[in-house]
């Protein structure tokens, strides 16, 4: 008899969709995947059906991978469901992770962000009012949109999460080893963060180091760079010292610095406020005015340190957003 194959189910929340392609990005793989699993569900590609989530017997689905945030009631609806009817629930990405790049929206409110996107938008008509609400009666009948939440959750701020995978998106490499992981029971740990490592970016990272100082920061097209030697030290931007390793160091191999997006290395509480640490000691100065002037030139700090992993954060939101 045949070996009973895996159910599995993908599902996108507020996401960009990128970490559906890195499964795709995958190549011949996903073929293997096919043979070994049924897929459920995956939005992006397949067409399943709530209904038939909802119909199957709680743990029936063996595996769920969750990338996106939770940026409204529909994603925080769908993450219960899976949670109910999946053995293994996997934060998969940095926005299911972390909160990610939608959770840049915390610094903002609900009433900004629709004011922008329908209110002051050049591509909606002049004088429109309109902005969406979860019901609303048209000819007779009742239409119901999700509710868009005040701020972005990660997907372990609504349920109980098994593992993270992190990245923005996760290394197709990392995703096969999570695959094969499942298909062989050689899981990890709950609650681990797989497919990535226990070292800092700087750790792995060939880049020649010295003593960092720094008298001012640089935007990578305002400077030509020394490709051997520590991006930071040139007054680079780089997370390479607070973030978690596991990606290949690609951006600074790039000639990029680190983003971020496999977020706080291990240990590390805040990915942010550890950024902000790293940043302080390289700073070539002890004159007060000399350091406003060099902080002066890093733009857009909250950008920056908590790119990938404001709802995460210590801080999690700007007050009153
Ligand atoms: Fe490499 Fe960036 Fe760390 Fe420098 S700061 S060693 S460029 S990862």
């Amino acid at each position: 008899m045949a070996a009973k194959k895996l159910q599995i189910a993908l599902y996108w929340g507020a996401a960009c969709g990128g970490c559906d392609v890195a499964v795709l990005d995958t190549n011949e793989f996903i073929l293997t995947v096919g043979e070994a699993a049924d897929i459920r569900l995956w939005p992006i590609a397949a067409d399943g059906k709530y209904q038939d989530i909802e119909a199957m017997a709680d743990g029936e689905l063996d595996l769920s991978l969750f990338n996106g945030a939770v940026r409204n009631s529909e994603n925080e609806h769908i993450a219960k469901l899976l949670r109910r009817k999946s053995k293994l629930l996997v934060a998969f990405g940095s926005c299911a992770h972390l909160g990610g790049i939608p959770g840049l929206a915390n610094l903002t409110s609900k009433e900004d962000i629709f004011a922008t996107a329908y209110l002051g938008n050049a591509s909606i008509e002049p004088g429109n009012r309109t902005v969406p609400h979860p019901k609303t009666q048209v000819n007779g009948h009742s239409l119901e949109i999700p509710a868009f939440y005040r701020r972005v959750y990660r997907l372990s701020d609504v349920v109980d999460v098994d593992y993270f995978v992190p990245g923005c998106p996760p290394e197709p490499s990392q995703i096969k080893n999570v695959l094969l992981a499942v298909v062989k029971g050689e899981l990890p740990p709950k609650k681990s963060v797989v497919g990535a490592s226990e070292r800092t970016l700087c750790d792995d990272c060939a880049r020649r180091k010295t003593e960092k100082k720094v008298k001012r920061f640089y935007r990578p097209w305002e400077i030509i760079q020394d490709p051997e030697r520590c991006l930071l030290e040139q007054g680079i931007v780089c997370m390479g010292p607070a973030t978690r390793s596991g990606c290949g160091v690609r951006c600074p191999n790039s000639n990029q610095g680190c983003r971020g997006c496999y977020g706080p290395a291990p240990g590390v509480v805040d990915h942010g406020a550890k950024f902000l640490s790293a940043i302080s000691s390289i700073i070539d100065s002890k004159d007060p005015k000399e350091i406003d002037a060099i902080l002066g030139t890093l733009p857009d700090f909250i950008g920056i340190a908590y790119r990938f992993g404001l709802p995460a954060s210590i801080l999690q939101r700007r007050h009153g957003a």
